[in-house]
């Protein structure tokens, strides 16, 4: 099941005003000034020297404050929310960068408690975007079950929608719950995280999130995937990969250093601060480091084949309710109006017009 995170006002007004997404440019330049002063997110990939174990750390600071002013006309996020969608949005960065795929991550948690919805999106380019739907009262300190998972039956859904899909493609989606083995409560994103990983791709993966009002930062150590030989490969590869699960001594020692970093050093150290106090004693070679921005995908285009969607009687109710079609994007803020006209035009030709597609905005 498809979530559109928008919203169709009807009645109060919803709207978080605010600039439409701008990237920041890239030039050098721009880059060597706002990286001395510490401003620009950043991704830095890591493999430690012929060992089967590659790393990946995340500081999210211009583009997550970005994610988090687009929510401040609509009140902002209880410090509980904020540092649950932090970590995802951190989190969604890892996982794009570590699983390579042409098209968008989405990571979403269905909450069955205060939060109901919780989104990250990022694309292969790294641009993303995150918003989360609070309907209830957030305790203060309240855990991730008292969030999303109250009544055990919160999930998280990752999915991987391809860029150039194919007539009738569905994107893939995976879905973890929220409880181990025994039922018990999860109570780090992380491990929900981790536990989709070695599901799905095989793959030993330990994760280290932290967000707070300004940084949102995640460290991730993976084993590599055991590479094939000769012409039995798929077969031979899988079964050599699972029989390396748990039980890789590189793997589990980098791991075992990577979780002795705190929260507080995660979001307040530097990546070269890190990478030395955590594996000063490891050959650790470094790549070129990626810039993830804030992006937001939504255009009237888009929102308009939502509405489509939704079918003629439902757009005249809004229509006769409230004079005109009003949609607020929950990820930037962006308002989309549509006044009778250009309604009755949505539906005006629909041969000539694309079905209306089950993507997020
Ligand atoms: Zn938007």
């Amino acid at each position: 099941m498809w979530v559109h995170p928008i919203f169709i006002s009807r009645g109060h007004g919803v709207g978080f005003a605010g600039p439409q997404a701008q990237r920041p440019p890239r030039g050098a330049a721009h880059y060597a000034k706002r990286k001395a002063w510490g401003l620009m997110s950043e991704l830095h990939k890591f493999i430690f020297d012929g060992l089967p174990v590659r790393g990946m750390i995340v500081r999210l600071t211009d583009s997550w404050q970005e994610i988090l002013k687009r929510r401040e006309a609509a009140g902002g996020y209880p410090a509980e929310v904020m540092q649950l969608l932090g970590e995802m949005t951190a989190a969604g960065a890892l996982m794009q960068s570590s699983i390579s795929f042409n098209g968008a991550l989405i990571l979403q948690i269905f909450g069955d408690g205060p939060v109901k919805l919780a989104v990250a999106e990022v694309q292969p380019d790294l641009s993303l975007r995150a918003t989360a739907t609070v309907t209830g009262d957030v305790p203060e300190g309240s855990s991730l079950s008292q969030l999303v998972n109250v009544k055990n039956e919160g999930r998280c859904a990752i999915t991987l929608d391809p860029k150039d899909k194919f007539p009738g493609q569905q994107p893939y989606q995976g879905v973890v719950p929220l409880f181990g083995d025994r039922h018990e409560k999860i109570e780090k994103l992380s491990e929900v995280l981790e536990h989709y990983m070695l599901q799905s791709e095989q793959l030993d993966t330990r994760l280290i999130l932290a967000a707070d009002g300004n940084v949102a930062a995640g460290l991730l150590i993976q084993r590599l995937p055991v590479k094939g030989q000769g012409n039995l490969e798929g077969q031979m590869d899988r079964q050599a990969n699972e029989d390396q699960i748990g039980v890789n001594e590189d793997y589990q020692r980098i791991a075992l250093l990577a979780g002795t970093l705190k929260r507080e050093e995660l979001l307040s150290l530097d990546v070269d601060t890190i990478l030395r106090r955590l594996f000063w004693e490891e050959p650790v070679t470094r790549f070129e480091p990626l810039a993830p921005s804030f992006a937001c995908s939504c255009s009237r285009k888009r929102v308009g084949n939502m509405l489509r969607g939704l079918g003629t009687a439902e757009i005249e109710s809004i229509i006769a309710e409230r004079g005109q079609v009003d949609v607020a994007c929950e990820f930037c803020g962006a308002q989309y109006e549509f006044d009778p006209v250009d309604a009755a035009q949505l539906f005006t030709h629909p041969l000539q017009q694309p079905p209306p597609t089950a993507t997020v905005q």
